[in-house]
């Protein structure tokens, strides 16, 4: 694997190999790397001469520094991991690479519409505008022909179909399912916070999800989201910010389940202070 520090480095390697006629399959990642990241690794692999994978903690996605701070870092072990799972290039940038001469001060506004404000959006202002500046960037510097996304970011995944549409990238966006953890618990780079009792116990997560997919024509989709939400907070560490059923493409709330002819019920929960995102298509 080739590990690349420097932006414009990568940029002139990766063209290269564009020019000599590679694919490239992109994954973008904050690292703490788990198996739903190297899943997205493995699918990459499948479908590109060449997969690239970024790792780079983005200040401008954390509306809460101490979030930032806590965030886990062990690149030592994401380096082994990358380089047992067959990644060709690792690219690590530096905060002053991507957002050059004040750059996390001036950051591109996007017309992200109901999307910036709505659930994920509402609870952390300025998030998506976030991931959207970031992810803009690092597609310039890769110019991928495949990104590679985890349904588990939800509302993050419309983000970027957004941004792609809007940018006038011809990058395809792949699109790959949430890995679990034996108990169902999504994995996620937040989950080593937990603690042992916590973690087993936050799988009333998904089987709360998995209620609601198994049973939503039984009620009212207000009705459901009460149940799930009481089911849920019967664990007393966890305090749900919302759990709603969405249609897939416009990603609004549905009053009714005739609204949308798919509709995935997303949910962020926080347990003892960590905040954990799930999602599961239920119709
Ligand atoms: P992150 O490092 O958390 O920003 O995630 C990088 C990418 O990995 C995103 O596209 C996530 O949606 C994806 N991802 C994170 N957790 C999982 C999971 N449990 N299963 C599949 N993909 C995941």
């Amino acid at each position: 694997m080739i590990l690349f520090r420097n932006a414009a480095v990568a940029s002139d390697f990766l063209n290269g190999k564009k020019m000599s006629g590679k694919s490239i399959g992109f994954v973008p990642t904050m690292g703490a790397l788990h198996a739903g990241h190297l899943s997205l690794i493995a699918k990459a692999k499948e479908e590109n001469n060449l997969v690239v994978c970024s790792i780079f903690v983005n200040p401008a996605q954390f509306n809460d520094p101490g979030d930032l701070e806590r965030y886990p870092r062990p690149i030592e072990r994401d380096i082994e991991l990358l380089t047992l799972a067959g990644c060709d290039v690792l690219l690590l940038p530096s905060v002053e690479d991507i957002y050059p001469r004040e750059g996390l001060l001036h950051l591109h506004r996007y017309a992200l519409g109901h999307l910036e404000h709505f659930l994920e959006g509402r609870s952390r202002p300025g998030h998506f505008q976030g991931v959207a500046n970031v992810v803009d960037r690092l597609l310039s510097i890769v110019n991928p022909d495949n990104m590679y996304l985890g349904q588990k970011d939800f509302q993050q995944v419309k983000v970027l179909e957004w941004l792609v549409a809007n940018t006038g990238r011809s990058t395809h966006i792949v699109i790959c399912p949430i890995l679990r953890e034996e108990n169902g618990l999504a994995m996620s780079s937040r989950n080593i916070r937990l603690g042992a009792s916590n973690l087993e116990k936050a799988s009333i997560i998904f089987q709360s999800l998995q209620f609601a997919a198994g049973n939503y024509q039984r009620y009212a989709p207000s009705e459901l989201q009460a149940i799930c939400i009481k089911h849920i907070e019967s664990f007393p560490n966890a305090s749900v910010d919302y759990l709603e059923f969405c249609d897939t493409d416009s990603f609004q709330s549905i009053n009714d389940w005739r609204d949308a002819e798919h509709i995935v019920a997303v949910t962020a929960v926080m347990v003892s202070g960590v905040r954990l995102l799930d999602n599961m298509l239920i119709k």
